[in-house]
């Protein structure tokens, strides 16, 4: 590395600070930009997965979401990058590892990542050149196209002349449908409500993603006026990680992008939210469909907001504090609300912002609840504040917090967490490394453990703070109807007052407007895309060694790496000797694991214990595919965590629950599976493409039927099924759950993978060792013999007002070898049709297609406007690749098969290399698996995606294998469904 030396200018930055920052393992260098004040934070060091980052402080006037506009449509398009979509294009031939920008509610930011060099700057170069030199001055159609914009449409949808009379206008616009999509979610709702009630003078009261109902007020010119003030490098944050040549990096910036600026005093500043002089309430209302009972219904928060600038060391002993009072086992104020049935679930939220906010929520709440909250939460607390807050559970936090940030395992890319980490304190105006060192803070919060700081920061926030709010958003029968017969009332008067002339302008204006969305790009702009050559890709994959080993007669495997003293293990209990019901118990089995009493702990305590004694304890059901089979194999998957030196003490805990788990306390089991269907309610609204394409593939694979069964939305239905006839059914249950438990530890199909310096596992085996022994080993005959449920269309209504649209195709079965240029042809569509009409065209969020090695392909939208039309989409994308593979050029498809790679290299933290080994295992895959499928992709030809988009047609061609899960109203009305349920609470209800 260069000598940097402090107040020096180097490529017009002045450097201003050097340090070392243990926690990142980095060089921390800070510079300011001479010329126009820009900031830049370099952490160096040797990691490969490169970071680059640029961000600008952008706290929102109104909730007209400009500041996520702006995020999207600076990636459409800018002085040199001529596309379209350049963001897109650069995307499907790419090796990056971390490519998307972010609105916050005071920032919107712009990170990328990769591995590669050349990549790196490619990328580096596109986002600063999108953000500086936007296309959206000179192209006012990519403001309508990704914010929001008029649509004429025909009354009758056969009519294919527009005539005033027999014509409505609608809105579309990406963000806009996004916005309607996320505003669908109760859970954001409480949000958005939250932040309006504790922020009623300040930016954070608005919504910065925009909401639904005020987007269509943003006009073009407050759009451009907002990235022309926000987007200064005077307003700026950059952000550079890893082995990079900083200097070659910092001349660069300078040359080509920062010098062209002068100064700006860019009026950005956060300001203070004056404190309440006593605590509020609130109250919002969401959409609940008709026939839905909304009693129990409400989802609820409690918070308060405390000063600007809080210190790092308060922020995170506010959240420790939430984290043990609020949503622990141990609970109190938890623990009172499911007793008493005031509501389903309990959970904290902590922000950190300029001025933060804390907090819990209720889910799923009666109006008893809601009407008790703020007493209930106050008068716990002022008991706890009294009595002192338990110092065992404390601890636990702590470790769990301090073993998290330490690991960085959550994060895909440690590099694009700490620029988002420091951020924390340096949007702010304070010390950018202050928010990554967090030993120091860990440190004196463990010594705190003794005297009051805890019981004071208790009462000084919580308790005395008159900024806290209540929120109540209440559920309301058909609002949605109401809000679109409202909105419907709105056009149509908006129709009425235009001129014929006007009318036949914006007919013309959306004429044009379709062309231009429908035009592809021309070869001039595509040449201004940087592509990479095949000769970039790196063919040396999956570099880590597994050793196989013996541990009690049963098989382990090792991966000796450096995983910063911890060990990563897995055990896997075979479950192919369960039949398909025994398998959904199995499921709830797992679930109940770790939640429940055992002989030694309360369930209360055992939550602590777990972080005390290891760094956390999951259990879950995993499926996996052996080679040359359809045929699912079933694990039970124990995984646990632990420091080396704790690794004796998380092996006796282990085996505590697997041994002594009480299956006894009926209560507790209703309690713990009633927050269970609370949360898959949500995520069926909010993440439904992954429950559709689970219940498409089960038409047709019996690996799909099994999802379906685990975790998708038979397992939902089956859940719910349990609760409604509790009294009849809660006590077998158990019984039968208790005794699956003695049956499933068992050491005939057995598993261990372990992940560690090589130096520490003989130890670790070693230690492990006595526990597998104590398991007995009987073989069962093996039940799981799963059929698909055969081919069908279902629709499931939900109170969302999106679609997620799925489809599958089993292309084994119609003969045809799995192939590794299938993920070539498949990242193309995704990317470039897909992308096209169904997000660009369709107003969509998002969609893509999957291919498996198992010989199946699923496509699935997010968030979508629409259902029958993306399902002719499907159907056209075999025709639309054959077409293509007629007049595609080498160069275009070397891009498409270097977008594929990442398929087969993903970037791996040392958690993520241990599971792939055991994959790779279980599934008898090796490296050269992978290799032949990478090597097949290389070769991609266009003659194989001719083929593949031959399969596809008829596979999609005919519009069957279909699950759509979204707007009950449109299920409703919909005449392609063989089958239409509603998703309630009770289950899956026929729709008549
Ligand atoms: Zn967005």
């Amino acid at each position: 590395m260069q000598n940097w030396t402090v107040n020096e200018i180097y490529h017009g930055f002045r450097l201003e600070r050097r340090e070392t920052v243990a926690e990142t393992d980095s060089e921390a260098l800070l510079f300011r930009h001479e010329k126009n004040g820009a900031r830049l934070l370099a952490l160096i060091n040797d990691d490969d997965n490169k970071v680059f980052g640029i961000g600008f402080r952008t706290p929102p006037l109104d909730s007209t979401g400009a500041a996520h506009i702006v995020e999207h449509c600076v990636l459409s398009g800018s002085r040199r990058y001529k596309t379209k979509e350049p963001f897109m294009d650069m995307l499907k031939g790419s090796l990056q590892t971390f490519l998307n920008a972010m609105t916050f509610p005071d920032k919107t930011i712009y990170p990328v990542a990769s591995r590669n060099t050349k990549d790196f700057y490619n990328l580096m170069d596109l986002y600063l050149d999108a953000v500086f030199y936007p296309a959206i001055y000179d192209e006012p159609k990519i403001f309508q196209q990704e914010g929001w914009h008029y649509e004429v449409v025909p009354i009758n949808p056969s009519e294919q002349e527009m005539d005033q009379d027999e014509s409505r206008l609608t809105l579309s616009g990406v963000v806009y449908n996004e916005m309607k999509g996320v505003y669908s979610d109760p859970s954001s709702v409480l949000l958005a409500e939250t932040m309006a009630g504790l922020y009623p003078d300040t930016a954070y009261g608005f919504e910065s993603g925009g909401h639904p109902a005020v987007i269509p007020d943003l006009t073009e010119e407050a759009f451009l006026a907002f990235h022309r003030h926000y987007y200064h490098p005077s307003n700026s944050y950059l952000f550079i990680y890893g082995d990079v040549d900083l200097a070659d990096r910092l001349s660069y910036i300078d040359a080509e992008y920062l010098s062209n600026f002068e100064a700006l005093e860019v009026e950005s500043e956060l300001k203070v939210q004056a404190p309440f002089v006593k605590p509020q309430k609130r109250t919002a209302a969401y959409s609940l469909p008709s026939g839905d009972d909304p009693t129990g219904k409400h989802y609820a928060s409690w918070s308060v907001c405390v000063e600007p600038n809080l210190p790092m060391l308060e922020q995170m002993r506010l959240e420790l504090l939430c984290d043990v009072l609020f949503e622990n086992a141990a609970s109190r104020i938890r623990e009172r609300i499911l007793k008493e049935g005031l509501a389903e679930d309990v959970v904290s939220f902590a922000e950190s912002l300029y001025q933060s906010f804390f907090g819990v929520g209720m889910i799923n709440a009666s109006a008893a609840g809601v009407a008790a909250f703020d007493e209930i939460v106050v008068g716990e607390l002022t008991q706890i504040a009294k009595e002192g807050v338990d110092r065992k559970q404390l601890e636990a936090a702590l470790n769990r917090l301090e073993f998290s940030l330490r690991e960085c395992e959550g994060a895909t890319t440690r590099g694009v967490r700490y620029f988002i980490q420091s951020l924390e304190t340096w949007l702010y105006d304070q010390d950018p490394l202050a928010a990554l060192r967090f030993n120091e803070p860990i440190h004196q919060l463990r010594e705190e453990l003794v005297g009051d700081a805890y019981e004071k920061a208790l009462r000084k926030y919580f308790i005395d703070n008159p900024h806290r709010l209540v929120v109540d958003c209440y559920p309301e029968i058909g609002l949605n109807e109401k809000k679109e017969t409202a909105l419907m009332e709105r056009l149509e008067a908006h129709r009425r007052t235009l001129t014929d002339e006007e009318f036949a302008d914006l007919i013309a204006q959306q004429k044009v407007f379709k062309e231009w969305q429908q035009t592809p790009d021309s070869k001039e702009d595509l040449a201004t895309i940087p592509k990479l050559s095949l000769s970039d890709v790196d063919r040396d994959i999956l570099k880590f060694d597994s050793v196989g080993t013996q541990l009690a007669g049963r098989p382990v495997i090792t991966v000796p790496m450096f995983t910063g003293g911890t060990v990563y293990a897995e055990i896997c209990f075979g479950l192919n000797s369960l039949s398909l019901t025994e398998l959904t118990d199995a499921r709830l089995y797992t679930a109940l694991l770790t939640n429940l009493a055992t002989e030694k702990y309360s369930y209360q305590d055992l939550e602590s214990e777990i972080y005390l004694q290891s760094g956390g304890i999951s259990v879950g059901v995993n499926q996996y595919n052996k080679l040359d089979t359809e045929d699912p194999h079933l694990y039970m998957v124990v995984g646990i965590k632990a420091l080396v030196d704790q690794w004796p003490k998380s092996v006796a805990l282990l085996q505590e629950i697997l041994e002594t788990t009480r299956f006894d306390d009926l209560d507790r089991i209703k309690e713990e599976l009633v927050r269970l269907r609370a949360r898959y309610e949500l995520q069926i609204s909010s993440a439904g493409h992954v429950y559709a394409m689970q219940r498409s593939q089960a038409y047709l694979l019996p690996g799909g039927v099994v999802s379906d069964a685990l975790s998708g939305l038979a397992f939902y239905d089956q859940l719910c099924s349990y609760l409604n006839r509790w009294d009849d059914v809660g006590s077998t249950l158990a019984k039968r759950l208790a005794k699956l438990g003695e049956r499933l530890i068992n050491r005939h199909d057995m598993f261990i993978g372990l992940t560690a310096a090589s130096e520490d596992l003989p130890t670790i085996i070693q230690q492990l060792e006595p526990l597998v022994k104590s398991w007995p080993i009987q073989s069962y005959e093996q039940r799981l013999e799963v059929a698909p449920l055969g081919i069908r269309n279902e629709g499931f209504g939900t109170a969302s007002q999106v679609q997620y649209v799925a489809q599958t195709f089993d292309f084994a079965d119609a003969g045809i070898e799995y192939d590794g240029s299938m993920h070539v042809a498949a990242s193309l569509l995704s990317l470039d049709y897909m992308h096209n009409q169904v997000r660009a065209q369709g107003g969509a969020y998002g969609a893509g297609l999957i291919v498996s090695d198992l010989g199946y392909i699923s496509s699935y939208s997010y968030r979508d406007p629409h259902l029958e039309r993306t399902l002719s989409i499907y159907g056209e994308a075999g025709n639309y690749l054959s077409q293509l593979a007629k007049e595609i050029d080498q160069q275009t498809l070397e891009v498409a098969i270097i977008g594929s790679m990442s398929k087969f290299n993903p970037p791996l933290t040392a958690q993520k290399t241990g599971r792939l080994a055991l994959r790779m295992y279980i599934s008898g895959k090796g490296k050269e698996y992978f290799v032949t499928y990478m090597n097949q992709a290389l070769a991609t030809t266009s003659e194989d995606l001719a083929r593949f988009g031959q399969i596809l047609q008829e596979g999609f061609g005919n519009q069957k294998a279909f699950s759509v899960i979204g707007n009950q109203n449109l299920i409703n009305e919909s005449s392609i469904f063989d089958n239409k349920f509603s998703v309630h609470a009770q289950g899956l209800k026929v729709l008549s």
